[in-house]
């Protein structure tokens, strides 16, 4: 058997693989940082070859609790990924397997690769009713992608989206896809009466630097960048800096950070509750908008999530609690599991792509019925 990982998004150690029944593979941490828990690697010469393949730092991970009850994604064709058998006994994570093809591979989330992301660009680009906007360089030279999508006009509400902050989220990015794929569908009822009455800001790819190093949280300067949004620099956050400044050109009526959870199994929205400027329209608009959500798609829910921050205690440099104090409008964090949803779970796939794109798509059904109470 080899194990590799030399490829986009790659990440493992190799220590010990002699017996495929009994290897033995590490987490690499984050450059310049030490968050861990995203792996993503390819085993070759295994077909029919029962693998038991141990992750044997997964206990001191960033997150130990999103171990429990996961189950890690396997692709032959890099296409569909389904889940294998998975178990944690506290210190390590164990896959097994038994490959019915030459090489597979192994990932914590189904990978979203940079070129991917290329063809997303340059597929929504196309469109009359996108434009592509480069807001700058990361500081391994990738290029920080905007679609602004709709025309502007000072009667129209503001929206932003970005998603992937931390790289190893990919979960944000697939439903971006979904979402960005019905924003530009134009004989879509509600895309159209969206893009009537706002303009859409979107960045499908906050952190590509981290994304394609392998990273969980960090991008190259090792700066999570959802805690950042304070005073990020040319230096260790373009990433944020950029997105702040065009935001500030373009005013925000709503935002909307997209991120992955490992602990949770569950679909959640997480509010700007604890910020001292936030007021009670905006919690009634975030409570709408979340009832909204969960009508238009049983994936997501209300009972489970965060805790609620009390006021004036929120984290002020992360996304969603910087814009909502800055610009005064509904700004919220939406989470989606590692793992599966609980109440709706799926044997084969878990929490998967096409599951994201569909949330996605559900997402737009939402802001339509609070678009003309966000201002
Ligand atoms: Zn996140």
């Amino acid at each position: 058997m080899q194990i590799t990982s030399n490829f986009d998004g790659g990440n493992i150690l190799v220590r010990d693989i002699a017996d495929p029944g009994d290897a033995h593979l590490e987490i690499r941490r984050d450059n310049n940082s030490d968050f861990y828990q995203w792996f993503y690697f390819r085993a070759s010469g295994v077909r029919d070859t029962p693998l038991a393949l141990h992750i044997d730092n997964a206990g001191s991970s960033s997150y130990p609790p999103g171990w429990k009850d996961y189950r890690a994604v396997a692709s032959y064709d890099r296409e569909l990924w389904f889940r294998v058998p998975t178990d944690y006994d506290g210190k390590r994570l164990t896959i097994r397997h038994t490959p019915e093809h030459d090489s597979v591979w192994y990932a914590y989330f189904a990978p979203y690769s940079h070129e991917r992301h290329q063809d997303l660009v340059a597929a929504c680009q196309t469109s009359p009713r996108c434009r592509h906007e480069l807001l700058g360089a990361t500081l391994d030279g990738r290029d920080l992608d905007l679609l602004v999508i709709g025309e502007p006009a000072a009667d129209k509400r503001v929206c932003w989206i970005v998603a992937r902050q931390h790289p190893g989220e990919t979960m944000a990015e697939w439903l971006m896809e979904g979402l960005l794929e019905r924003l530009l569908d134009d004989e879509d009822p509600v895309a159209r009466q969206l893009l009537a009455r706002a303009v859409f800001y979107c960045v499908p790819n906050m952190n590509p630097d981290g994304a394609f190093r392998g990273n969980l949280r960090t991008n190259a300067a090792g700066a999570n960048l959802n805690r950042e949004w304070q005073e990020p620099t040319r230096e260790r956050s373009p990433e944020v800096y950029y997105v702040r400044k065009r935001m500030e050109q373009t005013g925000v009526d709503f935002c909307l950070d997209v991120h992955g959870d490992e602990a949770l199994p569950y679909n959640f929205i997480a509010g700007p509750d604890g910020v001292a400027s936030v007021t009670r329209r905006v919690l009634d608009l975030q409570d709408e908008y979340e009832r909204l959500l969960m009508r238009s798609s049983p994936d997501f829910q209300l009972e489970h999530g965060y805790d609620a921050v009390a006021p004036g205690a929120a984290n002020m440099t992360m996304c969603t609690t910087f814009v909502a104090d800055r610009f005064g409008c509904l700004s919220m964090t939406l989470e989606q599991p590692f793992k599966d949803t609980a109440d709706s779970p799926h044997e084969l796939v878990g929490w998967s792509p096409e599951r994201c794109r569909k949330l996605g798509r559900a997402n737009l059904d939402a802001l339509y019925g609070v678009l003309d109470r966000l201002r």
